[in-house]
């Protein structure tokens, strides 16, 4: 057989293995041969494990111990543009292979047949007799909708065994049904009709929709302010791309913007997409990983992880607020996703949108260079005006202690109230209060594991280490000086505020809106649909608030406490406070009511501020450029960040300084070596925490230089060492 890419049987094959085995390994195709990026199964040693078969055999196994694949699976085999995205991105963040491949099969099951099995959903009884494990059953089948659930997993994720679902299918709460496995997804309709687009609207839809029709890669940065219409653009170009018959992904930073942005894909093109994030069940994620490697999908939505599902034929991938911060993995594989949908995109001739208000300053850059096309919608869609923006001064304020809400914004507040709209408050902190102190002897509670003030979480009765997340009671004595009922909350979180806002208005209703407050995705999406319908009339948030969602009846948005980004020395702290300050102030007035975003601060001359204020965005993002080029750091130049852990902290140490005496191959290519020097975090969950960072010029092969350096000593038991590429992070 002459098939580009067929192994006959018996030919030696490389097999790429999840195994931390470093590089591929030879095998002998199997009976009936295989395809290159088939998905096999291999011996290795006693097991059995999933591999892909990755090219030609080296040869230099002693050919007479070689073993043969096992089988191959049944799925459709990756694509080249996929290995070869797989490798460069391994190459590009110093992930192993093997790692690079446990991110593009993060799907259980994928070695089991096709076919029918039983799939356990909600039924409408109620049962007769309701026991706690019979509750939580349901509760778990409520928050996941219709899609259905193998019978293990559902015992797992409600903490119940078998019986007690059998239990509930006898009394008709649950519905037991046989479901074809990994069915094609309904067919969207990209011959649909969209809305009657603006003019600026069409004329950027156009441009996408050229560059579909082109064939190749291209990037474009679509910038629009928030509520300008881009959502309504990118899906023309989805609709481009589904006409040709090729695959479209929109990636989203949040999951809980999934819910209003898979009913737009429904309105557009009949049919709903694929879903693809935490919040879905096994056999839906199995579904979806095959049925993109098999066409069985058109259009995917998801997050960040979606990027390694193994497509057939990508022509698209949306990048949806390009600039949020969640796009960056920061445990494990670091990889910031919207880089990487520009490489996977590069590597299949696929276009990339990247849709923001307020993009990064990496890819503001990189369409100033015109390595971006750019593409801009000037105003808010329809009647809807940006808000207005001021600044409270909070020193010409008589705030009282412990009172967080000036005078000034409760008068504003008090007038939405009055006028049936909503007013959200925004402040970036969780729980009750950041710090809690013994007024006797003046120490803070600190968590025993890390290098973290413990914050008090009110409605979980406890305090909480937001660096392991792990909780205790409130003590009633000071754990240092033994003084009883002497601890004191200080500062503001978003509970507090909750508090403040019950007094003041008393008749409010009022919606809390924090990550940690809701058990599941689903429940936030949830009470984020029921404060679009008008459920709450004040809001008061994390920076979960701030993610593209829509509030019609929203015409003011509060910041308590504007200055709270620009504190550090973070080299992005300017631009991520100014993305977020503008973020949240766009959730204001997105209908026909003008909205007003107020910013409390003390530093009402901060030129940070000065430049929110001012609504200046082509201004802020040159002064900024102009000050990183001047200081040498990224987007001009660039960073790697080396960060070293263990249990002993001179261990750790002495590693980092032999680390440093070998950097001849970074001196190499003119980069710099700052470091070991004890993190920002200097322990997190026992661990002590050391970091090194490398900074080049932005043509150094920085990536072969670190992997020289980094590989000249084997890494001490005990210790980790993670490499963050162009690190967002330097905690
Ligand atoms: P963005 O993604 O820029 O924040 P959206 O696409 O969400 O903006 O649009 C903001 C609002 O305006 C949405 O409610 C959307 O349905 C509406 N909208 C946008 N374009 C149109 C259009 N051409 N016709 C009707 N409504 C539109
Ligand atoms: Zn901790």
């Amino acid at each position: 057989m002459d098939e580009p890419g067929h192994f006959a049987q018996g030919a030696l094959v490389a097999v790429l293995t999840a195994e931390p085995v470093g590089r591929p390994l030879d095998y002998r195709a199997p009976e009936g041969g295989c395809f290159a990026g088939a998905l096999v199964e291999v011996p290795l040693g006693p097991r059995r494990v999933l591999g892909v078969v990755w090219g030609t055999g080296k040869g230099d196994y002693d050919l007479t111990k070689l073993r043969t694949i096992i089988r191959v699976l049944d799925a459709a085999p990756l694509s080249g543009a996929m290995r070869a995205f797989l490798v460069r991105m391994g190459e590009y963040t110093l992930t192993p292979l093997s790692v690079m491949l446990r991110l593009a099969t993060r799907a259980p099951g994928l070695g089991d047949p096709p076919g029918m099995r039983k799939l356990f959903r909600a039924g409408e009884a109620v049962p007769e007799r309701m026991t706690d494990a019979r509750a939580r059953v349901l509760r778990v089948l409520g928050e996941h909708g219709g899609a259905g659930f193998a019978l293990a997993e559902l015992a797992a994720l409600a903490g119940v065994g078998a019986s007690v679902i059998k239990g509930l299918v006898a009394s008709g709460a649950v519905i037991e049904a046989e479901s074809p496995r990994d069915a094609p997804f309904a067919r969207l309709d990209p011959a649909l009709p969209g809305l009657v687009l603006a003019e600026d609207q069409a004329a950027a839809a156009a441009k996408l929709r050229a560059a579909l029709r082109g064939g190749g890669y291209g990037t474009t940065l679509l910038q629009g302010v928030t509520g300008s219409g881009k959502t309504e653009v990118y899906l023309e170009a989805v609709a481009e791309c589904l006409a040709a018959g090729r695959q479209a992904l929109v990636l989203l930073p949040e999951i809980a913007l999934t819910g209003a942005f898979l009913a737009r894909v429904e309105a557009r093109f009949a049919a709903r997409p694929g879903e693809w994030h935490s919040g879905q069940t096994q056999a839906e994620r199995r579904r979806l990983w095959r049925m993109a490697g098999a066409g069985g999908v058109q259009l995917v939505v998801g997050a960040r992880s979606a990027l390694f599902l193994p497509f057939r034929d990508l022509g698209l991938i949306v990048v949806d607020e390009e600039h949020d911060q969640s796009y960056k993995q920061e445990e494990g594989a670091l990889y910031n996703a919207r880089d990487m949908a520009v490489l996977r995109a590069s590597l299949c001739d696929a276009q990339v949108v990247l849709a923001s208000a307020t993009p990064s300053l990496e890819t503001w850059v990189n369409a100033e260079a015109g390595k971006y096309a750019r593409i801009a919608l000037a105003s808010r869609f329809g009647v809807a005006e940006l808000p207005e923006m001021r600044a409270i001064d909070l020193r010409a304020e008589a705030q009282e202690a412990g009172r967080w809400i000036s005078p000034t914004l409760v008068g504003e507040v008090q007038a939405r109230l009055d006028a049936g709209e909503q007013a959200m408050l925004f402040l970036n902190r969780r729980g009750y209060a950041p710090v809690t102190v013994c007024r006797a002897c003046g120490h803070q509670i600190g968590c025993r594991h890390c290098d973290a003030r413990l914050v008090e979480h009110r409605f979980l009765k406890r305090l909480m280490c937001h660096q392991c997340g792990e909780t205790e009671p409130l003590p009633e004595a000071c754990p240092a000086c033994g003084a009883v009922g002497r601890l004191s909350a200080v500062g503001p979180g978003v509970e507090r505020l909750a508090e403040e806002v019950a007094e003041r208005f008393p008749a409010a209703r009022l919606a809390v809106l924090s990550s940690d407050l809701f058990g599941s995705a689903r429940a936030l999406k949830a009470a984020i649909e029921g404060i679009a319908a008008g459920s709450a009339d004040i809001i008061i948030g994390t920076q979960i608030v701030a993610k593209g969602h829509n509030f019609p009846l929203l015409t003011l948005v509060g910041v308590i406490d504007a200055d709270l980004g620009l504190q550090g020395s973070d080299l992005r702290a300017a631009e991520r406070t100014f993305q977020l300050m503008r973020q949240v102030a766009g959730r204001a007035g997105r209908a026909g009511r003008p909205g007003v975003a107020l910013l409390q601060t003390h530093q009402p001359d901060h030129p940070v501020i000065r430049a929110i204020l001012a609504g200046d965005e082509e201004e802020f993002w040159r002064a900024e450029a102009e000050g990183r080029r001047a200081a040498g750091v990224p987007p001009f130049g660039r960073m790697a960040g080396i960060i070293l852990s263990g249990p002993d902290l001179a261990r750790v140490f002495d590693f980092g300084t032999e680390l440093a005496r070998r950097a001849a191959p970074l001196k190499r290519i003119g980069a710099e070596l700052y470091g070991p020097a004890a993190a920002p975090i200097a322990r997190v969950r026992g661990r002590h925490r050391v970091r090194l960072l490398v900074k080049a010029d932005r043509a150094a092969p920085l990536q072969a230089a670190l992997a020289e350096w980094l590989g000249q000593l084997k890494l001490p038991g005990q210790l980790r060492l993670s490499v963050d590429i162009d690190p967002q992070s330097f905690l």
